[in-house]
């Protein structure tokens, strides 16, 4: 078998298609979604994701505010920012890039973004309505996932699903909305016993863990989506000395031999969380607004 590529990047793109029309409708009724973003500190990894956030938040036709701090910013200087942001109702979505330097307690400032202007889904009360299925801002990654896994499947009713990864901001969410969805769900970590076969059994495997091409073809039903969340640089010296290249957490190569269907890394799921992003920013907005969500932009 040799399983279909599922193209994150050809999706994300209807993704941001569907966001620039919606955006469109929003500022013909004088409304213009707007997206802040808060960078505390010079991380050359975090500097280049905000940039992307920002050129693709103006391509699709919304507002983008940058605040970019010190990294010996302190952490009430970062919240006063964050209530001002808070305050602005030009502004419907904040993210504040992670990860923050260690002086700054990463869940007070989750925590201070409103909930209605959580477009990372990570704040306690967005955690909270996803688990008891109450509507939410749901995290972009999983959610990302998800929209490629229904259009795969359609229904994933009944299906099992192994999440490999049990991170607030992946491992943990996805589970939330796979449950959602009626699948049987199993959670395993680095202390599961036996993950191998555990996955074996998964029709739906996400792989949330951040370790290079750690799950290969024996781990995988024939047949199964897998979808690959992992982002890992590895050297690649047939590129040259010092050259890296990126993989995921399952190995491509002999994963999509007994798959069904997989996505790519890079290719997959990465594109899909930036989209997913402006597709919160939206929602975000148009509840902000009291007007109709945009179908197919949430769940
Ligand atoms: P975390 O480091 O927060 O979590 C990793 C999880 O993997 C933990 O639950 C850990 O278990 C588990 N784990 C580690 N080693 C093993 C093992 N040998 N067997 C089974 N489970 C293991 O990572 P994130 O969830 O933040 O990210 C995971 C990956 O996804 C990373 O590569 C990251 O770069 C990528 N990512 C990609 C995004 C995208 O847009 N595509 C967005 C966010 C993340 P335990 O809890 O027991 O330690």
């Amino acid at each position: 078998m040799t399983a279909d590529i599922i193209d994150g990047k050809a999706f994300a793109a209807n993704i941001r298609l569907k966001v620039a029309k919606h955006v469109t409708n929003l500022k013909a009724q004088g409304i213009t979604p707007g997206l802040a973003v808060v960078l505390v500190g010079e991380d050359p990894a975090s500097e280049v994701y905000v940039r992307s956030k920002g050129e693709m938040t103006l391509e699709v036709g919304m507002n983008t505010f940058e605040h970019k701090l010190p990294a010996d910013a302190t952490q009430a200087e970062l919240l006063a920012v964050i209530h001002q942001l808070n305050n602005d109702p030009t502004v419907h979505g904040i993210l504040c890039q992670l990860p923050v330097p260690d002086h700054i307690d990463e869940t007070t400032v989750i925590n201070a973004i409103v909930a209605e202007k959580d477009v990372d889904g990570f704040n306690i009360l967005n955690v909270g309505r996803l688990a008891t299925g109450q509507k939410s801002m749901v995290p972009c990654t999983p959610l990302g996932s998800l929209m490629m896994l229904r259009d795969r499947l359609g229904s994933l009713s009944g299906l099992n699903a192994v999440v490999v990864g049990r991170s607030n901001i992946v491992g943990k969410p996805m589970v939330q909305l796979l449950l959602k969805d009626s699948c049987t769900v199993t959670i395993t970590h680095s202390r599961t016993k036996d993950i191998e076969a555990i996955c074996r059994n998964a029709d739906i495997l996400v792989a949330a863990v951040g370790r290079p091409e750690m799950i290969n073809a024996d781990w995988i039903k024939p047949g199964a989506v897998v979808i690959d969340v992992g982002i890992n640089r590895i050297p690649a010296p047939e590129r040259g000395e010092g050259k890296m290249r990126l993989v995921g957490d399952v190995d491509f190569a002999s994963a999509s031999k007994v798959a069904g269907a997989i996505t790519p890394v890079p290719g997959g799921v990465g594109p899909m969380t930036i989209a997913c992003l402006l597709a919160n920013t939206v929602t975000a907005c148009c509840r902000a607004a009291g007007l109709l969500e945009p179908d197919g932009l949430t769940v």
